[in-house]
């Protein structure tokens, strides 16, 4: 259980400059940081193997004006992300915090590549709705566990010392706030308290502690949790005995395409590119455009809470890109008709119904129109065969409210004054996501994870140096 002591401290078994508890992306970014500043981070990370829900995702990072997208001709720049982010956030995102992320979004994924060697792509073949801009950068294999290991492997090379298999349990801290340093609890149940100067908290949100999800998400309370189960919200438990300030507690990542039973994400690519969504009654129910976020609690809202993507070859095609797919394939999640009623049959939805809305949809496709939801569709959208579908549900990814921080990831006191040596980021911060599920523009997660543990682990080794 994780706990703050205050004014308690007795020996430490070993003294370091810098922690940082969690070894995800926010975690690593802020070591590789720190340690290019100067100062040697220690992480303490609770697996055995660093992974996170970082490993979990598509590893796919906006980032705006970079080299990547100069050299396809793309157009972009931090200001446009910004007005992208706050649009999709409906004004909430903290103004000061999200210039600084989109300006450093550029800097970030360059300076991964060119000094850890992180092969970043621009990815081309489709966008996320609400992104002005194609701005996606990923790793070859589109996933969150490449990039999680290149940055395992960067952090070798850069000597930073990982501690894993240790959960860190209890803070301790002075009466203003002042961490003095953490005790961390191995996997055989032995105790070692650490002293350090100054702590960075990147151990993401606490999409893996049901009470928690029952406190600040209800509508999630029985939803699928699709992250990694060790973040149990110990930042914001840490703060709430600390009395810091936080944010938007009831904002999350959802997502409303994740193949059932099989439990594998299918890409929001397979909806970008023309697809739809119907329930077990073979009909639409919304406009699927709005975001894959939201659409999670849309598509649990349904009969039997469930959906059916539905798309058809050339979108697979889109999609395979992604090794997730290529395993819901494999695992047979992904039904192959060569007419539509064909296919309805197979997903047992009233066959009458479900062609009126697709023939519906195709129509509309044809002639660039709108639907009654307010979707636009375009004539290279058309579906031909061979016809898919996967059945879907909804599922809740992250936890984006958290502890509030300024641009350089220092926690603020609920004053709005910041604690002496206390940072976050990623997860275990509050993201520009405003205060809903609605307000997540896709990439948000990673892009606050890596950019704002970079410039946490920068600003913790620079006051370590004053
Ligand atoms: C399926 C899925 C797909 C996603 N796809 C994308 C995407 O394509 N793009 C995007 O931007 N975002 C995506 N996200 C969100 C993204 O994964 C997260 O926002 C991001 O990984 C958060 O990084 P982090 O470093 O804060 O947390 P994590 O990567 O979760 O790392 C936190 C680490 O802290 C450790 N930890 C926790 N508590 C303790 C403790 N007390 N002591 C020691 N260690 C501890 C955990 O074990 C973990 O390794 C996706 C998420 C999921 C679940």
């Amino acid at each position: 259980m994780s706990t703050v002591e205050f004014d308690s401290v007795g020996e430490w078994n070993a003294q370091v400059p810098l922690l940082i508890i969690g070894a995800g992306a926010a975690g690593l970014c802020a070591a590789l940081a720190a340690k290019e500043a100067g100062v040697d981070a220690v992480v303490i990370e609770r697996d055995g193997v660093p992974g996170g829900s970082t490993a979990l995702s598509a590893g796919l990072i906006p980032a705006a004006d970079t080299r990547f997208q100069r050299a396809k001709g793309v157009v972009d720049s931090p200001d446009r992300l910004a007005a992208d982010i706050q649009r999709k956030a409906h004004g909430e995102a903290p103004a000061a915090l999200l210039e600084t992320i989109a300006r450093g979004s550029a800097p970030l994924i360059e300076w991964l590549a060119e000094r850890h060697s992180l092969t970043f792509e621009l990815i081309q073949n489709f966008n996320y709705p609400g992104h002005s801009a194609l701005r996606m950068h990923g790793l070859p294999s589109r996933t969150g566990r490449e990039l999680v290991d290149r940055l395992r492997n960067a952090a070798e090379l850069s000597e930073i010392v990982v501690l894993t298999g240790c959960i860190a349990q209890t803070l301790f801290a002075q009466k203003d706030g002042h961490v003095g340093g953490i005790e961390i609890v191995r996997g055989d149940g032995s105790r070692e308290r650490i002293g350090c100067n100054a702590v960075i908290l990147a151990c993401n949100g606490y999409g893996g502690n049901p009470e928690l999800i029952r406190r600040f998400i209800p509508e999630m309370a029985n939803a699928l949790y699709f992250g990694h189960p060790g973040n149990r919200g110990d930042a914001i438990l840490w703060g709430e005995r600390l009395d810091a300030a936080v944010a938007c507690l009831g904002a999350y990542q959802g997502h409303g395409s994740v193949a059932t039973p099989h439990n594998i994400l299918i890409s929001w690519a397979v909806i970008m590119q023309g697809g739809i969504q119907v329930n077990c009654e073979g009909r639409r129910f919304c406009n699927e455009t709005h975001g894959y976020s939201e659409q999670a609690a849309e598509v649990l809202r349904q009969p039997g809470g469930f959906a059916w993507d539905v798309f058809d070859g050339r979108i697979a095609g889109v999609a395979r890109q992604f090794e997730d797919f290529r395993e819901a394939e494999r695992a047979g999640a992904i039904l192959s008709f060569d007419s539509v009623a064909g296919l309805a049959e197979a997903m047992r939805v009233p066959v009458a119904d479900f062609v009126t809305d697709w023939n519906e949809v195709d129509m509309l496709k044809r002639a660039g129109g709108k639907d009654r939801y307010g979707r636009k569709f375009c004539p290279e959208h058309v579906c031909r065969p061979p016809y898919h579908a996967v059945k879907v549900t909804g599922a809740l990814f992250h936890t984006q409210g958290g502890l509030a921080v300024d641009s350089s990831g220092r926690v603020k006191r609920k004053d709005g004054t910041r604690f002496p040596n206390l940072f976050a980021a990623g997860g275990a911060a509050a993201s520009v996501s405003g205060s809903t599920a609605a307000g997540y523009l896709s990439g948000n997660g990673l892009l606050t994870a890596t950019v704002l543990g970079k410039l946490a682990g920068t600003a913790a080794a620079q006051q370590l140096a004053s």
